[in-house]
């Protein structure tokens, strides 16, 4: 006779909210340079230091267990780590054993190769970061001349069946001025899409206030020429939703800065390291990687995440001064994943 293990109680943080998403970034490489992102001449970790794929699989079957019911897998770049498709397809088995969604975000400079094998493994819709149609303020911004690539990748994707999210950052003097323009774009493919504000995380080259374009004053320009209706659609994420009217679209705005979403939030973040933030704007911390390399692996990551439940705050911290700054965390985007 077997005896089965008395179900895991579920992760509920000290504000009664229910934990059932996890971020979990694969790698901190990436083959672009997005310049809100990162410096030119970034520096990435060691490969010690990043987990194993191993290490990454059982650490989220660990998560499954408490009852995570969706994963993102994020980076860095997904798709740049090698041996991604080998984790894709073993946790596309955890699909309705526990896992109801696996999804991803993608630069998708790589997507052309990979679409059919994503939707093989069971991922239905992904997320595709794409800041602008024009190919000269892409090779300026991502500082890498892919948006022919990229855009191949999009149209792999839909091919194979992907349902295709687009999300944008609205950078003034950079590509504010072909913001509707990517709409009009992703709502002709049928695509919905997200745009998001510029967010302190990581030092990168130049000053991103400089580039600092609150989302309110793009809705203002976009209603001198479209027709916004504010709608009720809701992911359980921190965006706002609003139908065009003349596109038969959905737009999404994401406004960090100048919002508070923090309420209804259901999720925790891994890096690479397997170190566990419970709050993008926030360094409360739990080194998960260590819990993964103790002697009794199962116990610590439980451990662990029963200390993330005790810190995860109330509410991320960050904040514009009065001189419209906010103060950077020292991590970037692409070590936290997005
Ligand atoms: N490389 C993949 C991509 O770009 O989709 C996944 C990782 S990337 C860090 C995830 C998302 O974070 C992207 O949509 C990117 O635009 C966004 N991002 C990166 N740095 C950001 C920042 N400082 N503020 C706001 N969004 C940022
Ligand atoms: Fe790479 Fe994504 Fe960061 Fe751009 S936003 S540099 S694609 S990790």
């Amino acid at each position: 006779m077997t005896i089965s293990a008395p179900p895991k109680s579920q992760l509920v943080d000290q504000f009664a909210r229910r934990i059932s998403y996890l971020r979990l970034s694969v790698t901190d490489r990436c083959d672009l340079r997005c310049a809100y992102c990162m410096p030119e001449k970034m520096t990435f970790l060691p490969r010690k230091d990043v987990l194993s794929l191993e290490e990454l699989h059982d650490m989220a079957l660990g998560f499954i267990a408490r009852g995570i019911t969706k994963i993102r897998l994020t980076g860095g770049e997904p798709l740049v780590r090698r041996d991604m498709m080998e984790l894709v397809t073993a946790l596309g088995r955890k699909l309705e054993d526990g896992l109801e969604e696996l999804t991803m975000t993608t630069n998708a400079t790589r997507l052309a190769e990979f679409a059919d094998g994503l939707a093989a493994a069971g991922i239905r819709r992904i997320n595709v970061s794409l800041d602008t149609l024009d190919r000269e303020t892409f090779a300026r911004l991502a500082r890498r001349d892919s948006l022919p690539q990229v855009l191949e990748g999009i149209a792999a994707a839909k091919a194979a069946g992907l349902k295709v999210k687009i999300n944008t950052v609205a950078l003034k003097g950079i590509n504010e001025g072909g913001i509707a323009d990517l709409i009009a774009w992703a709502h002709g493919q049928h695509f919905d899409i997200t745009l998001i504000e510029v967010m302190p995380l990581g030092e990168v080259d130049e000053d991103r206030f400089d580039h600092y374009l609150p989302l309110m004053a793009v809705r203002e320009q976009l209603e001198q020429q479209w027709t916004l209706t504010p709608s009720d659609h809701r992911t359980g994420g921190p965006a706002r939703y609003f139908d065009v009217a003349e596109t038969g679209g959905r737009l999404g705005l994401i406004t960090p800065l100048t919002n508070n979403f923090c309420d209804g939030c259901n999720r925790i973040r891994v890096t690479a390291t397997g170190q566990l933030y419970a709050c993008l704007g926030g360094n409360e911390q739990v080194d998960l990687r260590a819990a993964l390399r103790s002697a009794d692996p199962q116990a610590a990551l439980d451990e662990g995440l029963d200390l993330a439940m005790r810190i995860k705050p109330a509410r991320h911290n960050f904040a514009i001064d009065a001189h419209g700054q906010a103060p950077a965390l020292a991590r970037h985007m692409s070590m936290t994943g997005g």
